[in-house]
Parts: structure tokens; C-alpha cells; sequence
């Protein structure tokens, strides 16, 4: 299909483009890569008045690295996040999420605001930005906010994110030393979605025991969200085979777990558990790899 007709605008600045922003707030999409407002355009699902293009932003598609943290310009494609090295060392759920996140093409268009921005259920950044408890910074002309991923996604395709406001950028803290990541998706053999996907951040201590534990999901509720119920399994205890099925036994309490054809709802709640138990392992077989107990990359 043709998208409804619409006022184009690519501006240099982000000043300029959150003066746009401003005046048509209603009725103004901002556009990054594309890959997914494109088609929602082309379905005429989105018919904005105005589509503010912000890939001249320069600025928003760098990555800074500070002693402590990682800024990821929301412009940063899937491609440019995968091929950062020190990000995936240390996070290595980027690297098991950016490899399996849809094609080559999309990859390279795609950026990492967009996907958060999008708050696709399925998306596979979104439950990564979770796991590794990120930040989110957005701007308008009324100021910037940063809000913590666990709070970003409020509902279906919905994010905590005004139509008057820009994502900038994402912060990503260093993992603490002892930390182990990894991201296990279980997609849908036509689409490549996450039918059932978690990402997992442990934090070992040299006794064995777990500090702190992420354990976030796509594809499974109407948003990206953390397993409360397999986080406190994990936190305070060794994890051992026994700790890994109490955490698969208890991933999906509490969540309203979502059905369709491919997945029902009870196949779906199955998976949160498989997925939970594949994470966690591959998070674990990571440990003791690097002489500083942090991970080594993805094999
Ligand atoms: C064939 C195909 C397969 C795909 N497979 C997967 C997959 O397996 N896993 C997955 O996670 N994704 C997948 N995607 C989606 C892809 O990751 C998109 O790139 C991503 O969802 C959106 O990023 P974008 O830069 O293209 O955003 P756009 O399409 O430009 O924008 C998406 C939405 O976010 C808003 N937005 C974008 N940037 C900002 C910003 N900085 N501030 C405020 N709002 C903003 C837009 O207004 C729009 O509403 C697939 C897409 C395609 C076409």
C-alpha cells in the first residue's frame, strides 16, 4: 500500500528538530531507521501530519565510553551496536541479541532508540536494556528526562515517552566484576520475532553466590518486562541445577502471558521457562573465562 500523503522534514539540529516536535506534537512522527514506521506508514496503521527524519543528528549516532558507563546515541544502528567490542565483551547479551535480531539489511538501517522507542512486545533491545538495568534519556523543549528501562515500557507498542520528546540516548552502566550475561531467543520461523526471548544478568561473588540477578523477557506480554519471581529465586543463592529449575519453575509467575495461533498461551508459558533455563546457562558457562571474572565474548 501507498501511505497516506505527509510533510517531510530532516533537520540539522536537535534543536531544530524538538522545535518541530513542539509545534505539531500530536500529529508528528519522528522517524530513525525506518524499519519499522516505514511499514506501519505503508499499512497507513501511522498517518502523521508531519515525519521528522533525524538521521542528520550526528551526535545522536555515536558511542562515548566513560570509566563507568556506555552512552549509546539513539541513532546507533543494530550493526554499528554489534560490531562495538568493548560493549560486547562486557555485555555479552548484545552480541546474542544484535546477531539474531532480524537481517543483514535491517541491521544496518535500524537503530537502537528506534527499537526502544517502538516498544515492540517482541523487540529483542528492549528486554537487553532491561536485563542490563539501562537508562534512557529523552529531550524535548520542556527538558530531559532519564528514565530506568524497568519503568520505560508502559504497554503495547506504547513507551513512557511523550510525542513532544526525543530518545537521545541510552545510558548502559559497567557491569559490576562477577557479572555474566546472555540472551536466548526463541523466534517465530517466519517473521524471526522473539516468540519467547529473556536476557540475563548474574552477578557472582567469589563464593558462588548470586548478588544481583536480571531476568527480562520479550515476546511472552503486551510489553518487554522482568521475572520477578525468577530474580528473587536467583538473588541470595548458589546457582546451582537446583536454583536454575526453581528459577524455570517460577519465570512466568505473576505474568499475563499472551496466546495466538503459533503460541498459545500455555505453550508460550512453557517457553518463558525453557528460554529462562537456556539464559542463565549460557550466562553461567561464560564465568572464570577472563582473569578479571568478567565475560569473556560470545562463542
Ligand atoms: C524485516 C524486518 C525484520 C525485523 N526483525 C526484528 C527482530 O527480529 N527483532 C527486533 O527487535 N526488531 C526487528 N525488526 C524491527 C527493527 O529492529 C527496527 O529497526 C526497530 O524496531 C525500529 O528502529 P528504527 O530505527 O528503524 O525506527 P523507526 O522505524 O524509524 O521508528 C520506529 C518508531 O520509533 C519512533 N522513534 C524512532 N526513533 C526515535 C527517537 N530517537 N525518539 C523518539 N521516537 C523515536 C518512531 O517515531 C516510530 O514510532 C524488524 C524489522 C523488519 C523490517
Amino acid at each position: 500500500m501507498i501511505p497516506s500523503s505527509f510533510a517531510y522534514a530532516a533537520p540539522a539540529t536537535l534543536r531544530d528538530a524538538l522545535s518541530l516536535l513542539a509545534e505539531h506534537p500530536d500529529d508528528t512522527k519522528v522517524m530513525a531507521g525506518g524499519q519499522s514506521l516505514i511499514p506501519l506508514l505503508k499499512l497507513r496503521l501511522a498517518s502523521p501530519a508531519v515525519v521528522v527524519d533525524i538521521s542528520r543528528l550526528k551526535a545522536l549516532g555515536e558511542i562515548e565510553e566513560t570509566p563507568s558507563a556506555f552512552r549509546i546515541g539513539a541513532l546507533v544502528t543494530h550493526d554499528r551496536l554489534l560490531g562495538d567490542e568493548a560493549i560486547t565483551e562486557q555485555w555479552s547479551l548484545v552480541r546474542d541479541a544484535g546477531e539474531e535480531l532480524a537481517d543483514p539489511l535491517v541491521r544496518n538501517r535500524g537503530t537502537f532508540g528506534g527499537s526502544l522507542a517502538h516498544a515492540d512486545p517482541a523487540g529483542d533491545w528492549p528486554a537487553v536494556a532491561l536485563a542490563a538495568d539501562a537508562v534512557i534519556h529523552v529531550q524535548s523543549q520542556r527538558g530531559a528526562r532519564e528514565i530506568p528501562a524497568n519503568d520505560f515500557f508502559t504497554y503495547l507498542f506504547t513507551a513512557d515517552i511523550a510525542d513532544d520528546e526525543l530518545l537521545t540516548h541510552v545510558e548502559l552502566a559497567k557491569p559490576l566484576p562477577g557479572t555474566v550475561t546472555a540472551y536466548v531467543k526463541i523466534d517465530h520461523p517466519a517473521s524471526g520475532y522473539a516468540v519467547a526471548a529473556a536476557g540475563v544478568s548474574l552477578t557472582i561473588d567469589a563464593s558462588g553466590t548470586c548478588r544481583a540477578a536480571r531476568v527480562a523477557f520479550t515476546g511472552v506480554a503486551t510489553t518487554p518486562l522482568r521475572s520477578a519471581a525468577a530474580e528473587q529465586t536467583l538473588e541470595g543463592s548458589t546457582i546451582d541445577a537446583e536454583t536454575i529449575q526453581r528459577a524455570v519453575d517460577h519465570a512466568a509467575d505473576g505474568i499475563n502471558v499472551i496466546g495466538d495461533g503459533y503460541a498459545p498461551v500455555d505453550y508460550r508459558r512453557h517457553l518463558i521457562g525453557v528460554v529462562t533455563g537456556r539464559a542463565i546457562r549460557r550466562a553461567l558457562d561464560r564465568r572464570n573465562c577472563t582473569p578479571d571474572n568478567h565475560e569473556r565474548p560470545h562463542t
